[in-house]
């Protein structure tokens, strides 16, 4: 089968005058029909300018995209209807209620017979009792909850979904990712932009990007295993002077102190003795907590730089 997004050597920069910007520097990836895969990185790795490229929103400066087999920049407008985007703040119309809203996008995507579908996805996020509430009158996550039955309503093949829980309460976000799993589980697939680490796990495909580029991109069991880290939780009386035993040390990747704890994520062949004999005596307890996918994230980035 096609894969759903493809991409080989994409890259683009911002110009304006005489400053350009590199977004993305040459990125390459495929995503099957129906898996969730979350693109992780940090604030300007490329997020945002990946994700409109998928979309055809804008245009991009050399490699190719295809989205359901359609190549773009030429087959935008042939995708627009078989894809859902969902952005940070979502263009809702404030002076329509919640029921109206979905009215709406139903009709922009040409939908006639979509009134069961509203119904059970309003009911899943939990906004069918607000049916009669006036967008501007939502909270932060019920507007972010109301944009996901918005760009579902036209049974897209593909949802995007850019950092879509910025803001949103826990409650919300629960409402909002059961809907999501629920589409997956019907064959959606879904491509969503975080910032969250933690909230990445819920994908079963993840890649992480910085700069510009893919720096990995696998199952979280799998980039455990290909990232040859090991994290370290070091917990004493004097966390300042643990978090200087350990600075610019050699094979310590990441060093960041969390109340009495120092956490590190270090490479695979550091040992608890190692840690030891650079503490010196000092008394410390030695723990060693699961990778999370934060410490995954740190120590393929520190790879990349040293
Ligand atoms: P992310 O979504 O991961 O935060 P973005 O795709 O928004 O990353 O940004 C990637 C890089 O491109 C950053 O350096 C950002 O400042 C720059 N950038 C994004 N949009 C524009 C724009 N419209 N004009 C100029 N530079 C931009």
């Amino acid at each position: 089968m096609a894969a759903s997004i493809h991409t080989r050597g994409l890259s683009k920069a911002y110009r304006s005058g005489k400053t350009t910007t590199a977004a993305l520097r040459g990125v390459s990836l495929g995503v099957a029909p129906g898996e969730f895969a979350a693109l992780i990185g940090p604030d300007g790795a490329g997020k945002t300018t990946l994700i409109k490229i998928l979309c055809g929103m804008i245009p991009f400066d050399g490699g190719t995209v295809e989205i359901l087999g359609v190549s773009l920049p030429g087959g935008a407008s042939a995708i627009k209807h078989r894809i859902g985007y969902l952005s940070q703040r979502f263009a809702l119309y404030g002076n329509l209620t919640v029921e109206e809203n979905v009215r709406y996008f139903a009709r922009v995507f040409g939908v006639a017979d979509y009134g069961a579908r509203m119904r059970r996805l309003l009911d899943a996020v939990d906004l069918a009792r607000f049916s009669d509430r006036l967008a501007k009158n939502l909270s932060g996550g019920m507007k972010q909850k109301l944009g996901v039955v918005c760009g579902l309503i036209h049974s897209p093949e593909i949802l995007f979904l850019d950092e879509p829980t910025t803001g949103v309460d826990p409650v919300s976000r629960r409402d909002l990712f059961d809907v999501v799993e629920e589409m997956v589980g019907a064959g959606l697939t879904v491509f969503m932009a975080t910032a969250y680490m933690d909230e990445a796990e819920r994908a079963a495909r993840i890649i992480m990007c910085h700069d510009g580029r893919v720096i990995a991109d696998g199952t979280a069991a799998t980039l455990a295993v290909e990232s040859g880290c090991t994290a370290y939780d070091v917990i004493s009386a004097d966390p300042e002077r643990v978090l200087g035993a350990f600075d610019s040390v050699a094979g310590v990747r990441c060093a960041n102190a969390v109340g009495s704890a120092v956490h590190l994520v270090t490479d695979a062949a550091i040992s608890e003795s190692d840690l030891r004999s650079r503490l010196g005596g000092f008394d410390a307890r030695i723990a060693r907590p699961r990778l999370t996918m934060e410490d995954l994230f740190v120590g393929r980035v520190a790879r990349e730089t040293t």
